[in-house]
């Protein structure tokens, strides 16, 4: 129980286990009593500027009231019904919209319970097409180094071996295939030489292949990269001429982050298969979808069995596709594009300040995403506690130091959380 409203944090240090942590000696973890916009209200009562939009998802802020009602209005008809031979008004409402704002061919959608799911129904959708014809042997993956794919086996499999967070599992993954980072970045012109790994890779191996997972132009968690989208392009075109099936992971990119309402649109090529998450449900539920085309679906629904193999308990859910339907819409009905259009511009003004840092490697800004990469890893738990001493919320991991906030933040907070950011990043010494 509370103690006197407060959280107990001793239990928590006792019982409670967070992402990436030891239970033995567990990093300092900050206790927020309540969120608003995009303040973050610790317990002492100090609110802290979010920068992370907690991992991508809180597009629109905290305790929004139109998603607030929306929860709340699903909330008096059902919270959760089973979806195996049953439907509901939120789920088809929220596949129309779905079907409707990504690229045209994408009909299908796959509702899952979180990103990393949406991953293995994406990749379990690449097997079943190959086993439904019989052919057993293209059964592997491609990727591309520095990625991140989520925290299960499969999604585990196509994550960069070393900075994916999932080295020691090596062993016990399937194998799958990798070729080096797209190694021509988003704002250089197009180097055709950069391709030549993954042609080589494809041409050697395409016999094993059954798909391409990829995120595309912005690779998140594993290294925070943005790399140019004609890669995208001409992945397209290897895949058609060596029968692999494409598939983008746009959890991380997709609702605008990038500058574009989905990361693939700045290529002229569509996937077959693609995985979206995180800010769906603004970050409401825990929530995500796998969508597909005609060729996917029906290859899987001609062959044998004949149905996709897969269908988790809470799919569907009926608060989280009312609770999507709404961020959905209000980022769909705001002027969403200028408006990360101005954070890119604050973003890029107030951090490229750090690029003459000596201790700092790299300043990238993309969209309403942007990164410092330092020369080397710097110590998470004493740098933030920098941060919460000077009122901003920003969680680093390894070199990469990076802000991604929500989209309605306004100037000031926006500027005032860069300045601080730049100013503790200075004093950073190896
Ligand atoms: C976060 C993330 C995932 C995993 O999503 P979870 O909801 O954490 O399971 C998969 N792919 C990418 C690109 C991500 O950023």
């Amino acid at each position: 129980m509370n103690k006197q409203g407060n959280i107990d944090l001793s239990f928590d240090r006792e019982h409670v286990w967070h992402p990436y942590t030891s239970m033995k000696d567990p990093l300092p973890v900050y206790p927020v009593e309540s969120a608003k916009g995009v303040r973050l209200k610790l317990e002492s009562g100090q609110e802290l500027i979010d920068g992370m939009s907690s991992w991508w998802c809180a597009i629109h802020g905290y305790n929004h009231p139109v998603l607030n009602k929306a929860v709340e209005n699903q909330l008096t008809k059902m919270s959760h019904v089973m979806f195996g031979g049953i439907t509901h008004q939120p789920a088809v409402d929220l596949a129309k919209i779905l079907v409707d704002i990504t690229p045209p061919s994408l009909q299908k959608v796959f509702y899952c319970d979180s990103g990393s799911v949406a991953v293995e129904v994406a990749m379990k959708m690449a097997l079943q097409y190959r086993f439904a014809t019989k052919n057993y042997k293209k059964n592997k993956f491609l990727s591309i180094r520095s990625g991140y794919h989520g925290d299960t086996f499969n999604a585990m499999s196509v994550c960069d071996p070393v900075t994916g967070m999932h080295e020691i599992f090596t062993g016990v993954l399937p194998i799958n295939y990798f070729v080096e980072a797209p190694s021509c970045e988003f704002y250089e012109d197009w180097n055709e030489e950069s391709f030549c790994p993954m042609q080589k890779m494809i041409m050697d191996h395409h016999e094993e292949l059954t798909a391409i997972i990829v995120e595309p132009v912005v690779q998140g968690a594993g290294g925070m990269r943005f790399y140019h989208p004609e890669y995208l392009n001409r992945l397209r075109y290897i895949c058609d001429e060596y029968d692999l099936l494409l598939i983008f992971d746009e959890i991380a990119t997709g609702f605008g982050r990038t500058g574009k309402l989905f990361a693939c649109e700045y290529t002229n090529i569509e996937p077959d298969i693609m995985a979206i998450g995180k800010a769906i449900t603004g970050g409401y539920m825990s929530f995500a979808a796998t969508l597909t085309n005609l060729k996917v679906c029906e290859g899987i629904s001609n062959g044998t069995p004949g149905n996709f193999m897969h269908g988790p308990t809470f799919m569907g859910n009926p608060l989280a596709c009312s609770v999507g339907i709404a961020s959905v819409s209000l980022l769909l009905e705001s002027n969403w594009e200028l408006n990360v259009e101005r954070i890119e511009n604050i973003l890029k003004q107030q951090l490229y300040r750090a690029a003459g840092f000596e201790n700092v490697n790299n300043v990238r800004v993309l969209g309403a995403i942007g990164v410092i990469e330092m020369h080397k890893p710097v110590n998470m738990a004493d740098l933030q506690k920098e941060f919460v001493k000077n009122g901003i919320w920003v969680r680093p991991f390894g070199k990469l130091i990076y802000l991604m906030p929500p989209f309605i933040i306004s100037d000031k907070d926006l500027i005032f959380l860069c300045e601080n950011l730049i100013s503790i990043v200075k004093t950073i010494k190896f």
